[in-house]
């Protein structure tokens, strides 16, 4: 059995909802489809959630969201009447979307939250709807009835436990199932969702439940590229990757599957292919838990430049005891997370998503540093970039480091940092954010020169 889920552009019009039904009906092991709402038809569009998250603010400023409403209920006429979806199926949808509206008690989180679950909701009862027109034995199912329970963090949800033996009863549905990504219920009954492109969450849950074959995850583009295709055109495709390398690669240009979903899939070791709705015959990337085939050491390259780095200096530091785990709770108390934490003997460099950071907060971190651990020297390094290098096959491979510093050299890029776990299938570079793109292009030519527009 397959889970397969299709992401917003996939659904964003009449056109591309056939397209989807056609790969649903074309393997009879796709029997759990999770749907987003639907997407950009092109770059100036609007997504369906985006109209729905201005319905709600509208409606709280103003208690009248008429405009906005009415652009959400033709969006979903417009697709649904050229399918020749039944008029009853639009009529219920429209009054599915007014109706949340009456949900408005003056708690604002918990109002966005229903609105914005809305466009997964109707979406998928519109899915099924057309697939019954066809004849199909497909139906639409409720997350609260099939007891998707989740944590009551608006916006920002997490699943409970007990979701996946409520799950599991799933099985004993005849024919299709069409469940909406993107949100479940909290256990006090209210409609709450994961953080924004969750809905790929939604199925790494139920292919995690149902104990399925294989998650697939239809998107836009073709597989995952080995290189962010803003900065190299046409890069080499990724067939196939490790859960751990896709973690590793986490950064800018891998973001075709949200991090928060491979947890479920991950746990159970079910494969993940990642597929364009739009050309399904292509092969895709499938991510696994082992790799046989590992013939280039370095098999991706991510680079992010959003990063700052708060550097720490003080003599005997390493004679310390305590003084890590001292900083970092001045960092927890300003719940802030950190990404890497390259160190030497009197040195700890902590790197973090710099949008984390303003100048209070960074003032505030300096001078509780400065009080509790009487430092020699405290800065922060703004507008870093990070480059991780990563691949199975460069564990026990001599001179990969060597090559990649040759890269950088190469340019006339200075590295600023260097870190490698033990595990040695990354190496993160850290490099000033206006070195990027001559870095990647560099590290580009390096590992995957021999393979260039292939
Ligand atoms: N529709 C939601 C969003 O735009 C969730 C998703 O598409 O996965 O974030």
């Amino acid at each position: 059995m397959i889970v397969a889920k299709f992401g917003g552009t996939s659904l964003a019009s009449a056109g591309q909802v056939k397209k989807v039904c056609n790969i649903i009906l074309s393997d009879s092991r796709r029997k759990v489809i999770v749907v987003s709402a639907p997407g950009k038809r092109n770059s100036d569009d609007i997504k369906v959630t985006n109209l729905l998250i201005k319905c709600a603010e509208a409606y709280i400023k103003t208690s009248n969201a008429d405009k906005e409403l009415n652009a959400v209920i033709d969006r979903f006429a417009g697709i649904g009447k050229e399918l020749g979806v039944p008029d009853n199926v639009l009529a219920s949808i429209a009054d599915d979307i007014t109706s949340r509206l009456k949900l408005y008690k003056g708690d604002n989180e918990r109002f966005i939250d229903a609105m914005k679950a809305a466009g997964e909701d109707n979406c998928a009862k519109l899915v099924a709807g057309y697939l019954q027109s066809l004849g199909t034995d497909a139906r639409y199912v409720n997350p609260g009835d099939a007891g998707l329970v989740l944590s009551n963090e608006f916006g920002n949800a997490q699943v409970l436990p007990e979701s996946y033996n409520n799950l599991k009863a799933l099985k004993d549905i005849s024919g299709i199932i069409i469940f909406p990504g993107f949100f479940g219920y909290s256990r006090e009954g209210d409609v709450v969702t994961f953080p924004r492109g969750g809905s790929d969450i939604t199925g790494s849950i139920l292919a995690a439940a149902l104990d399925a074959e294989l998650y697939e995850n239809f998107t836009d583009v073709d597989c995952v590229y080995s290189v962010n295709p803003r900065i190299i055109p046409n890069p080499y495709p990724i067939r196939e990757l490790t859960y751990r390398e896709m973690r590793e690669l986490a950064y800018a240009g891998f973001n075709v599957f949200h991090e928060e979903a491979m947890v479920p899939v991950y746990r159970k070791g079910i494969p993940v292919r990642i597929r364009n709705t739009n050309n399904p015959d292509a092969p895709g990337t499938t991510i696994v838990k082992e790799r046989k085939n590992i013939t280039r050491p370095v098999i991706g390259i991510a680079s992010d430049d959003r990063f700052c780095c708060i550097n720490i200096d003080k003599y005997l530091m390493n004679r310390e005891i305590g003084f890590g785990r001292r900083v970092l709770k001045i960092l927890e108390d300003e719940r802030i997370s950190y990404e890497h934490m390259p160190s030497g003997i009197d040195h700890i460099s902590i790197v973090l998503n710099q949008q984390q950071l303003n100048k209070e907060k960074e003032e505030r971190i300096i001078n509780q540093v400065k009080k509790e651990l009487a430092v020699d020297e405290i800065s922060v390094m703004h507008n870093l970039a990070l480059i991780m290098i990563v691949g199975e096959g460069m564990s026990e491979t001599v001179g990969i480091a060597a090559r990649a510093t040759a890269a950088f050299a190469r340019v006339g890029v200075n590295i600023e940092m260097i870190n490698q776990g033990v595990s040695e299938i990354s190496i993160m570079f850290g490099v000033k954010a206006k070195d990027t793109e001559k870095a990647v292009k560099s590290l580009y030519e390096e590992f995957f020169g021999d393979v260039r527009g292939s």
